[in-house]
């Protein structure tokens, strides 16, 4: 182990096979580094070895003594492999029995020594150790290296990807002992010693092999603080970088504002106006905006971005208008076409799958043009505003004169695309103005430190007239009932969503991957063809799914939109932003699956007219834990309620959409203590104000741009 390094890859690490570095790399585990920072979920504490007289039924043990006999089993009436032996200390022997390991008896002979830890169960013939976890001891063992599955307290590593936490043990244990001194300190010793922090060295190995549970707290909170101080050093850093910016000012021009407003079909509510009035006031700033627009689902926030716009595009600007999905681009293709309709305004769309583009020039018509003059007229500034999906940061698109970017439901911090956006060649000295929407209802700890770098504006209310969304939790006898008041709503002329839930699996082991997978299709088609058929022949069922064509997706979609049918079974495609009014049901399957900020999401989905509206959760889970959360959500209609609720519930593995930032287990479970978030961010202040570029801490520097990567790259 002379020559390896923490970079050294996994493949040079003789005892790692070429299986287990597949099943490695699935986890983004590709260096010595990265296995040193696979840390446990939870510990098991084996650390109490007691003597064999003293033990009882039920408990978990550790016990030490010596193999008097152990002989392997076949039983055949259950085909079952039974390993049988009989352990003695110096106190008394007891029987130990393990099911379907029948390489055993390879491992241990009479005569070894070794340490067992598990159940003691109650049997016909008195105590036994059920399938305890076993170590051999040897006096070599003991004294060099001591312990590393029982005896002790034991690091129990989250078990994906049949990677089991003895194999991790037998892994990572020799490579601390290489290596634990050899791993840089980036923190500096001040803020060590201020916050009272593990080094490096220490929380490592405290962290996979602690001496007590109270250092393995102490270790878990280094490396949290570490993550926190790193994202806000992040953001903190990005934000006075861009304070130093320059930008285009957007003057204020009132009577176009009110003009806009007029040719509402509604009126504004206060927080729309409060919120519209904060945007144009940073928009008459010689420095960029940098701001995020927060508001649960259906509180309208697009028409605040389009005044925004609107106010961009008369100073003689360009927009660049971000979706996430294709389907949601063309749904503000046509808002944005019939709310500029007075205002000659030229509007482009540019998603990426298709090779067709439209532009709708002045009035109603809608003309289409090839992609090349499409990008042509946004790069000579023709195009007055270009919406669009994710194909709107290639390098191919470019503006002459981009003056605002908007951004829907990005999740994600706006400034690398802002930056892709901005023309290399024409006002490349200044940066566009920036406009985040979310509806992402987000703790307010994780929204302080994600969203650190953005100002902040809130529409805290939704528009009068809607009626609160009828909330209920169906279980499998009712479902009937469900679908006969669904057949009800239809007949009234309302329309209903079905969602399905995801596979999870999929999801885990591929987090990056594209939200609806093949799995999530085959749910969605057997449900299809179920309420098509079976339950409900007589209205008009369709389906909708990520695997469709663009062009399939955007006729079943226009299809609802016009009532030509009833009934729409999706996947969470329609997660976020698809305005359909007239939908009044919402219906999900599965609901245990989904977090409860995403269910609020779909929720969000009706709700959206006049008429009353209806969420039904089905779930055939009786946990309680699914019955206490879903309950929450028939109490609560506020978002960013519910996501601290969610949190609090299902702990921070579970929240959904964390992914999304990169961000690791520890971290989000740190981000449920304000008070680290908020030592992180006043210690991240001082570092910076000391330097910008972090110049007495080179360590902390390199660390800083690969954290970027890492964040940002999808
Ligand atoms: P979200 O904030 O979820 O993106 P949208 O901007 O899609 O919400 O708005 C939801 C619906 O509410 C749209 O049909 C929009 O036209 C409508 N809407 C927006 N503001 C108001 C308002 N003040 N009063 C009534 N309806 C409104
Ligand atoms: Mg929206």
């Amino acid at each position: 182990m002379t020559s390896i390094n923490l970079n050294t890859p996994i493949e040079q690490i003789a005892r790692i096979g070429p299986i287990y570095q597949r099943k490695l790399k699935k986890l983004g585990i590709k260096t010595i580094q990265d296995l040193l920072h696979h840390f446990p979920h939870r510990y098991e504490d084996f650390s109490n070895i007691i003597p064999i007289s003293k033990i009882k039924p039920n408990e978990t043990v550790c016990i030490q003594g010596k193999i008097l006999e152990i002989k392997m089993i076949r039983t055949w009436k259950r085909k079952m492999f039974l390993t049988q032996a009989v352990v003695e200390d110096e106190t008394n022997a007891v029987k130990v029995v393990w099911f379907n390991q029948p390489y055993l008896t390879n491992v241990l002979k009479p005569g070894d020594n070794v340490c067992l830890a598990g159940k003691v169960a109650l049997g016909d013939k008195g105590v036994h150790l059920s399938n305890p976890t076993y170590e051999k001891v040897t006096g070599y063992k003991l004294q060099v290296t001591g312990l590393t599955h029982t005896g002790r307290i034991v690091p129990v590593y989250p078990e994906t990807e049949g990677l089991s936490s003895r194999w991790l043990r037998y892994i990572i244990k020799p490579l601390l002992i290489n290596f634990k001194d050899k791993i840089p300190e980036i923190l500096p010793l001040k803020i060590l010693q201020k916050n009272k922090l593990l080094s490096i060295s220490r929380a490592i190995w405290q962290i996979h092999f602690p001496d007590s549970l109270a250092l393995a707290k102490k270790a878990q909170e280094r490396f949290s603080f570490e993550e926190l101080f790193l994202i806000e050093l992040f953001v903190l850093r990005e934000r006075l970088r861009l304070s130093q910016e320059k930008a285009v000012k957007i003057p204020f021009n009132l009577a176009l504002v009110k003009k806009f407003i007029k040719g509402l079909a509604f009126k504004l509510t206060d927080a729309q106006r409060k919120c519209a009035w904060q945007i144009l006031k940073d928009l008459e700033k010689p420095r960029p905006m940098n701001r995020l627009l927060e508001g649960d689902v259906g509180s309208g926030k697009t028409v605040v971005a389009l005044i925004a716009a609107l106010e961009t595009i008369k100073a003689g600007y360009q927009v660049a208008f971000m979706a996430p999905t294709e389907i949601l681009a063309k749904q503000h293709f046509q808002e944005v076409g019939s709310l500029f309709r007075d205002f000659n305004v030229n509007i482009g769309l540019l998603t990426g799958k298709e090779d067709k583009f439209v532009s709708r020039k002045l009035k109603r018509e809608i003309i289409e043009i090839s992609r090349v003059k499409l990008l042509e007229k946004a790069k000579n500034a023709e195009m007055n505003i270009l919406i669009g999906t994710h194909a709107l940061i290639q390098d191919k698109v470019k503006f002459g004169k981009l003056g605002l970017v908007i951004l829907d439901e990005q999740h994600r911090f706006g400034v690398e695309q802002r930056a892709k956006l901005v023309s290399r060649e024409t006002n490349a000295k200044k940066i566009p103005h920036l406009l985040s929407m979310t509806a992402t209802p987000i703790p307010r700890s994780l929204a302080l430190t994600i969203y650190g770098d953005l100002d902040l504006s809130l529409i805290d209310e939704l528009p009068k007239e809607r009626k609160k969304i009828i909330t209920k939790v169906v279980a499998p006898k009712d479902r009937q009932n469900a679908y006969d008041f669904v057949r009800k709503e239809a007949k009234k002329g309302r329309q209903i969503f079905v969602l399905c839930p995801r596979i999870e699996k999929s999801e885990i082991r591929n987090p990056k991957k594209e939200i609806s997978s093949w799995a999530d299709v085959k749910a969605v088609k057997e449900e299809y063809e179920k309420l098509s058929k079976e339950i409900f022949p007589d209205l008009k069922v369709k389906m909708l799914h990520g695997k469709m064509t663009p062009k399939e997706k955007e006729k079943i979609m226009k299809n609802f939109k016009n009532k030509k049918s009833d009934i729409l079974v999706s996947t969470s495609v329609i997660e976020v932003g698809i305005d359909v009014p007239n939908a009044t049901v919402m219906l999900i399957e599965g609901a245990e699956r989904f977090g409860l900020a995403q269910l609020h999401q779909f929720r969000g989905r009706v709700g959206r007219s006049k008429y009353q509206s209806y969420c039904f959760l089905f779930t055939d889970s009786s946990a309680l834990k699914t019955h206490k959360r879903l309950r929450a959500l028939i109490s609560s209609e506020n978002g960013f309620k519910l996501s601290e609720k969610d949190l609090a519930i299902r702990g921070p593995g579970d929240f959904t959409g964390h992914r999304q930032w990169g961000i690791p287990d520890l971290t989000m479970s740190a981000l449920k203590d304000i008070s680290l978030v908020e030592k992180t961010r006043e210690t991240a202040k001082e570092i910076l104000e000391q330097s910008m570029e972090l110049k007495k801490y080179p360590l902390l520097r390199d660390r800083l741009g690969k954290f970027r990567q890492k964040i940002h790259l999808e």
